[in-house]
């Protein structure tokens, strides 16, 4: 701890964050004086039990969810996550884990341990995922009174917003730069002030607390330059929604084992296994990686969200996109697209490896590739392709996680519970809500 403290010290740092992110995927943190942060690596910071159990909405315990507001656990700060904040003066972060008071072992709740145990059941595998959320975002302005108004009206890939926003844009990748984050590249979305800044790949824990980071600061920079940043998953009917596409891929050894080119379908047998299980268990899995009544609002055809279970090389209307190694023979990485900010995303990883493994085990087989855009399909056609249409809403997705004992079992009892009690609350006080009042509640949010 001396280093640590001591450099924090010298960087005239007063206040370090302990973050979690819980079942509404909510980034929230308790700050504490720098003369306290001995004490809390050891034993952390206390949060209220109930604070896995509160809804998007506001801050009221999900009846459901098996947590009431007696007792608390404690945050435990990870110091391998700790980040000095260029866009809060005087402040650090650090991610924490939730642990049980007094004996310290992960409490059954806690997402950023359920991502550890997936992460820890692949390598009894041998195998280990790499991936990376590819976030989009839009820059919004706030006028006078606070409403929301389009920053511009760009389309996609247009050059004017590199201009306007260079500042801007300088600024989050010297921040991303400095917490560790490697940047690879930036456009202007096709949304109206829809934007793309892509980092680089990481082992599935790192590329998780990579993606708090991620979201952290993109908000922060643009607050800085008066803007609104949202993730939110569909803010404009017309335009293009913001996905957070989970790419990833499986490797044994240190060596990328997606692919393979003597394969009929340039998938190794593992990965087309993995890859089966995570489309065998879409529907499930969508009330995890597009959890909000607002996601379903971005998964509809011709928005290249990936609205149908299927999957395809470049194919930007299946949920899973395959792109080739650099010699076009065979597979490299795969993208769900079926993934927004609205998605935990230690939940969203930890779900996603739970569905592969379950391929691996079950020796799941692919179906055929769709080269084609299944928008276009009538149902008869998509039957005989083996393409599936999504759930229309959180709440038959949610019936489909109800009824889907890998992906429950994975959580274990207490996490099924909660998180399954939050979406329920969301899905029932939200069902009926307009565009206008999700962006009224989740704008900000996410
Ligand atoms: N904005 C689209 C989505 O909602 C994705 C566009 C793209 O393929 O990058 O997922
Ligand atoms: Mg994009």
């Amino acid at each position: 701890m001396g280093s640590l403290f001591y450099n924090l010290q010298e960087k005239n740092i007063k206040f370090v964050r302990v973050l979690w992110c819980d079942n509404a995927n909510i980034i929230r943190a308790k700050s504490v004086h720098i003369g306290y942060l001995d004490d809390t690596l050891h034993v952390g910071v206390k949060i209220a039990k109930a604070q896995m159990g509160l809804p998007v909405m506001y801050d009221a315990v999900a009846p459901n969810a098996g947590l009431s507001p007696v007792g608390e656990v404690t945050l435990v700060p990870d110091p391998s996550t700790l980040k000095v904040l260029s866009f809060a003066k005087g402040q650090a972060s650090m991610i924490g884990d939730m642990k049980s008071l007094g004996t310290l072992a992960p409490w059954p709740n806690c997402p950023r341990d359920y991502l550890k145990r997936q992460i820890e059941r692949l390598a009894n595998l041998g195998l280990e995922l790499k991936s990376v959320f590819e976030n989009e975002f839009y820059l919004l302005k706030k006028e006078e009174g606070g409403k929301i108004i389009k920053s511009d009206h760009t389309s996609f890939a247009m050059t004017s917003p590199l201009n306007v926003y260079d500042q801007m844009i300088l600024d989050l990748e010297e921040s991303m730069t400095s917490q560790g984050l490697e940047v690879e590249s930036y456009y202007s979305e096709s949304g109206p002030g829809q934007h793309e800044f892509n980092i680089k790949y990481s082992d599935a824990l790192s590329s998780a607390d990579n993606q708090i980071t991620y979201r952290e600061t993109v908000r922060a920079i643009a607050s800085r330059h008066g803007l609104v940043a949202s993730f939110m998953p569909k803010i404009f009917e017309d335009a293009g929604g913001n996905g957070t596409h989970l790419n990833f891929s499986l490797w044994r050894e240190g060596k990328n084992i997606s692919g393979d080119t003597s394969a009929e379908n340039g998938i190794t047998e593992t990965a087309s296994a993995f890859v089966a299980g995570v489309m065998h268990h879409l529907k499930a899995l969508c009330a995890v990686t597009i959890p909000s009544t607002n996601s379903y609002r971005r998964v509809i055809p011709h928005f290249w969200a990936g609205a149908f279970v299927s999957w395809g090389y470049y194919n930007r209307e299946a949920a899973i996109r395959v792109s080739k190694n650099g010699s076009q023979t065979a597979a490299q990485r795969f993208e769900l697209k079926i993934s927004d900010a609205s998605a935990n995303p230690y939940l969203a990883l930890g779900a996603l490896i739970a569905c592969g493994i379950d391929g691996i085990e079950q020796e799941m087989t692919l179906p055929e590739e769709t080269t084609i855009d299944p928008g276009y399909l009538d149902s008869s056609e998509c039957m005989s392709r083996w393409v599936e249409p999504l759930p229309k809403s959180l709440g038959e997705a949610l019936d489909y996680l109800k009824g889907d004992d890998t992906i429950l079992s994975s959580m274990g009892e207490a996490l099924a519970k909660s998180y399954v009690g939050v979406k329920e609350f969301e899905w029932d006080a939200l069902k009926n809500a307009t565009l206008e009042e999700e962006v009224e509640i989740m704008l900000e949010k996410f």
